[in-house]
């Protein structure tokens, strides 16, 4: 066994949506292909492991494919947020420090409660028209406000699109899920 190439997720050939190994039939008949590379994969569902997607191995020892698990997990987390009915935001606390005119130091602090914030739509910009500059995972909207979010499955938020969100004004903090 390959311990690079286990997928819990992969993609439904006949509706082209993300399934879990848990849900289809085993061998090729599953039916799916990595989230990653497209090629086909097996459905290893014996007693001796962990029930897992895997490439065929004669063509992963021709042409490598090593992003399908992380590949498949960050779908999964996407669509299980897009699914929330409503999200806890954390406090959000900055503090500014600054000269005076007096040549003082000076801070303020800007303080946003935590809420709950009731979602009203949830958008997945890849798969709809998207005109920003820079694209997050997941958007949720309630009637005041917009949150955005980034999945961090082992790559978090490039620099150049931190640089954005910062450009742009957006608060941000980051959460962590234990899987
Ligand atoms: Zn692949």
């Amino acid at each position: 066994m390959n311990h690079g190439d286990i997928l819990d997720f992969a993609i439904d050939e006949a509706t082209n949506q993300l399934v879990h190994i848990g849900q289809v039939r085993k061998g090729l008949q599953c039916n799916c292909r990595c989230p990653t590379c497209g090629r086909r994969l097996i459905a290893r569902t014996g007693v001796r492991y962990r029930h897992h997607f895997s490439h065929l191995p004669d063509e992963l020892r021709l042409e490598p494919c090593s992003g399908g698990p992380e590949t498949g997990l960050h779908l999964a987390a996407k669509q299980i947020i897009a699914r929330w009915r409503y999200v806890d935001l954390p406090p959000l606390i900055v503090t500014e420090k600054a000269k005076n005119q007096f040549g003082v130091e000076c801070e303020a602090t800007l303080s946003i409660p935590a809420e709950r914030m009731h979602v009203v739509e949830a958008i997945l910009p890849d798969e709809t028209p998207w005109t920003d500059d820079w694209i997050p995972d997941v958007v949720l909207r309630a009637a005041n406000r917009e949150v955005r979010i980034e999945v961090k499955v082992t790559n978090g938020v490039s620099g150049s699109k931190q640089a954005k969100v910062q450009r742009d004004g957006f608060p941000h903090w980051s959460t962590t899920y234990p899987l």
